[in-house]
């Protein structure tokens, strides 16, 4: 039967939690039975340049893209966004005309931003998708069950009112457990 609609997946959780890894295992399934396949990620999210690269070491081409509207899926019939925080909360219309379009769209990214708050556009993604994988990570304090990012600047947590995306920043991330995460300023 012909599909009406296409199909959300998206795989959350915080920083080090396997998420592009995961990704590239549920897209190599569709690689085994010839789907064609196209991968964006976002021109701030430069590090690895045109690829996606999990800490297993996989990796798969990916297309940089500057915003959500250059996301074009040139024919392929699955679509992937890595790092969709990147790409904010215009990336939600865009994912839903793929899916009106009937892609089966894969999207990743970090559900809580450094303060543990909800982080667009996942949130929104989350609830209209058909399918979530929440990913954990262990604890790099307590090596307990890590759900959120700690940002450090210099050495130490970043303040409340630092900016949501810092590009180039001296900043560096790392998984914590509700109990290690800190965030000095909080209101
Ligand atoms: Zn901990």
């Amino acid at each position: 039967m012909a599909r009406v609609v296409g199909r959300l997946h998206v795989i959350a959780g915080c920083m080090s939690s396997g998420k592009t890894g995961e990704l590239i295992r549920l897209l190599s399934r569709h690689s085994v039975i010839g789907d064609p396949i196209i991968v964006f990620k976002h021109s701030v999210d430069s590090r690895d340049g045109r690829v996606a690269r999990s800490r297993l070491g996989t990796e798969w081409e990916a297309r940089v893209v500057g915003s959500p509207q250059e996301i074009d899926p040139e024919g392929c019939r699955v679509v992937a966004i890595e790092e969709a925080q990147f790409f904010g909360p215009e990336l939600v219309p865009v994912v839903r005309w793929l899916l009106e379009k009937r892609h089966t769209v894969y999207v990743t990214g970090l559900n809580q931003d450094f303060r543990g708050e909800p982080f667009e556009p996942m949130p929104t993604l989350m609830a209209l998708a058909d399918e979530v994988s929440l990913l954990t990570a262990i604890c790099q304090k307590c090596h307990g069950v890590a759900t959120r990012t700690q940002r450090i600047i210099e050495g130490r947590p970043a303040p409340w009112d630092s900016p949501l995306i810092l590009v180039g920043g001296a900043d560096y991330y790392e998984a914590r457990c509700p109990d290690c995460h800190e965030v000095p300023g909080r209101p």
